[in-house]
């Protein structure tokens, strides 16, 4: 079976593309020619993966999926949500967004925070959602080089270290991402 990925990131592509390794092969929109990009204008993770994923079913009416992914805080009453990627500005510099966060929580002592993915599959004309979370708070301060985004701020329960601490398999293994797609795998394994 061949999934698009509602991606323009080749590496992005390729790590997802393991995970469905055996079951379906995944394509990146590059590969298949789709060079636009697709606006995230919606309020909510569920709408934005249905937005790309429906422009994608539109353009090629092959079978697809989309992710999306937020980090909501707790005392900021879920922001920065499905404004993550630019919650500093349209620049998307992960570093101003970890400082803007930082700051906003400064005097604030819940720190509770989780990390949300949401994918929305378009197979045989019929969507589906699956999710992931990775609950955890927000650290006072940076910690570990690995990772991207809001990695270095951010530590799961359970854990002593932040997640820009941890190899890409430990994250893996417990991620927002990888619960999120080990759904959607046993989905398709259901129903291949
Ligand atoms: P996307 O939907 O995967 O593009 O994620 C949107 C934004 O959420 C990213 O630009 C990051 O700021 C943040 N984000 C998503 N996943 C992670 C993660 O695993 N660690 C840290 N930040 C993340």
């Amino acid at each position: 079976m061949k999934l698009i990925f509602a991606s323009h990131n080749a590496n992005k592509t390729k790590e997802i593309g393991a995970i469905f390794q055996g079951l379906a092969q995944v394509v990146s929109l590059n590969e298949i020619g789709f060079f636009e990009e697709i606006a995230e204008t919606g309020n909510t993770l569920i709408e934005n993966a249905s937005i790309k994923a429906d422009a994608v079913y539109a353009a090629t009416k092959l079978n697809c999926f989309a992710d999306d992914t937020g980090l909501l805080v707790d005392a900021l009453n879920g922001a920065p949500g499905v404004f993550s990627a630019r919650y500093a500005g349209d620049e998307k510099s992960p570093e101003a967004n970890n400082q803007k966060l930082l700051s906003e929580l400064v005097q604030t002592e819940n720190r509770e925070a989780k990390f949300v993915t949401v994918i929305c599959l378009i197979l045989n004309g019929n969507k589906h959602f699956f999710k992931g979370e990775l609950h955890g708070v927000i650290t006072t301060e940076y910690k570990g080089n690995n990772g991207f985004g809001y990695d270095p701020i951010f530590m799961p329960t359970g854990a002593n270290k932040t997640l820009a601490e941890m190899s890409l398999q430990e994250k893996n293994q417990i991620s927002h991402r990888g619960k999120a797609f080990l759904a959607m795998v046993d989905f398709l394994k259901q129903n291949q």
